[in-house]
């Protein structure tokens, strides 16, 4: 059968190794005479601090055998001229919002995903087809902004997003219903959009390998196997978007809070109970597979007074060390001289890790 594409579809735009070219083109345009992208680079954390991790790589430091996630020293061994630059989150925001403003051009309604991703309803008028638009908006941004994207198209967010993450970087894909079983179902199934580890062990188990075996089983059998986001997957499978796409940012925070059975200023005791609050809050997040970028306490004294502090992280990670070591920083910030009543503590900027950049290793 011969398909035409339509000329209303969804593109979904990812750019390519967004930290690393954000920050390459920053040094460039300040006069920098070699590009991070051409060079053994990684972006990554005061090698200083404990939580001096790759955020994110360039391929010639791929090359080299760098992994993200890895510290920061272990990579500099792995290669001596390592260049290190650290993430500057003022700047990524600043050139998410230029690829918003250049795509602003092409069509009124855009919506963010995350920092380096965003859904946009496109009509075409001006070009013979669809496929020629998205080219044509991928050079556009290359030129006005100096860093390549990945344009998926197809009929609904979900397939566009699965779309954009084919073979990179700097290309278009177009994933239609009729396309699926050829370029989606003979995928892995951790590449389907919301499998994430647990989910990807379980279904293993199961013998469930790719994207079609997922497609081709019973929702009963998947529901049986993961609950309701089994059903939910064998939608994503075959190409339905449920109601469920994309809400999974309705869960602003977590949190706990506890009053103490008496009130204190000990603080090796409440030290401990910052250190329970902690654990019982990264539970949840565990369970949830969220990354944070917001880190709270709320504190009353004996007087009934309240007082609270909180510290955005540089980057949203899901290393839930840093709950109870951030909590215990800002307690100590908050140099509270009188018994504490209460303590609470609470996570925020959640974000699912699909809407994490920092953890994609292709560019
Ligand atoms: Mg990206």
């Amino acid at each position: 059968m011969c398909h035409i594409y339509p000329q209303k579809a969804v593109f979904h735009i990812d750019v390519n190794n967004a930290y690393l070219s954000w920050s390459a083109v920053e040094l460039l345009k300040n006069g920098a005479k070699t590009d991070l992208r051409k060079i053994p680079s990684i972006i990554g954390g005061d090698p200083k601090k404990r939580h001096g991790v790759v955020l994110a790589k360039s391929t010639p430091a791929k090359q080299y055998g760098i992994q993200t996630g890895e510290t920061v020293s272990s990579a500099k061994k792995k290669c001596s001229m390592l260049r290190v630059v650290q993430p500057d989150r003022i700047l990524y925001q600043h050139s998410s919002n230029k690829l918003i403003e250049v795509l602003s051009c092409f069509s009124s309604e855009i919506t963010r995903f995350s920092i380096d991703e965003c859904f946009m309803e496109y009509k075409n008028k001006e070009f013979d087809s669809i496929l020629e638009a998205a080219h044509y908006i991928r050079q556009t941004i290359y030129h006005e902004l100096g860093f390549t994207v990945n344009i998926g198209i197809s009929t609904n967010r979900l397939l566009a997003k699965m779309a954009s993450n084919f073979q990179k970087p700097d290309r278009v894909h177009t994933l239609f219903e009729w396309e699926m079983e050829q370029k989606m179902w003979p995928l892995p199934i951790n590449e389907l959009f919301m499998v994430g580890r647990a989910s990807r062990e379980k279904l293993k188990q199961k013998g469930f390998f790719t994207i079609g075996d997922i497609a081709r089983s019973s929702p009963v059998l998947l529901e049986r196997i993961l609950k309701k986001h089994g059903v939910t997957l064998n939608n994503y499978a075959n190409g339905k978007e449920t109601a469920h796409f994309l809400s999974h940012d309705t869960v602003k925070g977590i949190s706990h809070s506890t009053t103490l059975p008496f009130d204190t200023n000990d603080f090796e005791y409440i030290r401990k109970v910052l250190m329970e609050l902690s654990e019982k809050i990264a539970r949840r997040l565990k369970q949830k597979e969220l990354y944070f970028g917001l880190v709270s306490i709320e504190v009353k004294t004996e007087d009934f007074k309240k007082r609270s502090i909180q510290k955005r992280l540089q980057i949203p990670t899901n290393d839930t060390a840093l709950i109870y070591q951030t909590a215990l920083e800002l307690f100590e910030q908050l140099n509270i001289k009188k018994n504490i009543r209460h303590l609470g503590i609470r996570i925020g900027n959640l974000e699912h890790p699909y809407q994490q950049v920092c953890f994609c290793n292709e560019i």
